[in-house]
């Protein structure tokens, strides 16, 4: 998470954007955010159920069948998640930065870059034996070339020295008290960090979990990994995450940070990846649209009928409606 204090410092959000988030309308405790009281009155009388932020923004079904087979009026019973080799991946990244970051506070001084690369193999090697039943998990999951538990640990390798390089850099510089320092995040896998919003009124259902706060820089970010490059539903997290904040805690949230690694290559090239930062400010243009994907959203889990199979049908296999859309004439 040095990365993303380096990255903070070195632009100062908080100052240069800061005609960007002056005048926000559009807050959590806005009414001007809340839902209809069509769809709020759908969740009160247990209609339809409250949509997670990672429902809102997730696009693993262009049409949308997921949402509704899982929270809409003519919903299905419960049926549990199928595991994926990325909902894995993304689980032991979280944990190795988090991991990462912490040993890095407690580095002594360090002068050579191979230095850094033994310490973060050493760290690695015991990383990998703390967690041998996720990597195991991994490998039972692996079902492409490019689903390899090795390189994966590679990549969390060269992002873990990145982490501590940037620790060294930071120590480095003189901060000054308006500077973000590492005291000023709080990282939920460390510090739990549990929101309650009202889903009645931000149609947000409650135990939002963000992957780390800087609550002194009205910031709230989440760590993602994935194949290829950033996707737009990584943004629409963040600006749910501040909404939910928001309309919990009644104080501002100003930007979002994804912290994305790529954790994959593809079937073409294999590159070595670096971790990427990207801050943002929620202004209303972000919120907005992320208001517009909800509402759809909730528009669909409302009707009679789920949607219809979609053209794109690339998440089906990871779906764990898989079956029934499969009864219902989807091609296995
Ligand atoms: S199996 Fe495919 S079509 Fe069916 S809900 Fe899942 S993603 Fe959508």
């Amino acid at each position: 998470m040095y990365k993303v204090i380096t990255a903070w410092n070195l632009s100062r959000p908080d100052k240069e954007l800061n005609q960007d988030v002056s005048n926000i309308q559009l807050r959590g405790y806005k009414r001007d955010t809340f839902l209809t009281g069509r769809f709020s009155l759908g969740l009160a009388t247990d209609e339809i159920r409250p949509l997670s932020v990672s429902d809102i923004s997730s696009r693993l079904c262009p049409s949308r069948r997921n949402l509704y087979f899982n929270k809409g009026k003519n919903r299905l019973s419960s049926t549990s998640a199928r595991p994926t080799w990325g909902r894995k991946a993304g689980t032991i990244t979280e944990k190795y930065i988090v991991n990462a970051h912490d040993k890095s506070i407690t580095a002594g001084n360090i002068g050579k870059y191979s230095t850094i690369r033994k310490k973060l193999d050493k760290f690695s090697n015991e990383f990998k034996l703390d967690n041998s039943g996720d990597f195991s998990g991994l490998e039972r999951l692996s079902g492409t070339e490019e689903e390899n538990p090795e390189r994966f640990l590679k990549l969390l390798n060269f992002a873990g020295r990145e982490e501590l390089f940037s620790r060294l850099f930071h120590r480095k510089m003189l901060t000054k008290k308006t500077e973000l320092d590492h005291k000023h995040l709080i990282l939920d896998k460390v510090d739990p960090i549990l929101l309650n919003p009202n889903p009645k009124q931000i149609g947000i259902s409650e135990n939002v979990r963000p992957d780390f706060l800087l609550r002194d820089f009205k910031a709230i970010g989440d760590i993602k990994s994935g194949v290829g490059g950033i996707e737009d539903h990584y943004f629409l997290t963040c600006i749910g995450y501040a909404l939910a904040y928001e309309n919990e805690k009644n104080e501002d949230i100003n930007f979002g940070i994804v912290y994305y690694l790529p954790t994959r290559h593809t079937r073409f090239f294999k590159p070595i990846t670096s971790p990427q930062i990207y801050i943002f400010p929620i202004d209303d243009e972000a919120r907005t649209w992320f208001l517009d994907v909800r509402n759809e959203a909730y528009d669909i889990i409302s009707k009679d009928n789920s949607p219809p199979l979609p053209e794109d049908r690339s998440g089906c296999q990871y779906c764990k409606f898989y079956d029934h859309c499969v009864g219902d004439g989807l091609k296995p």
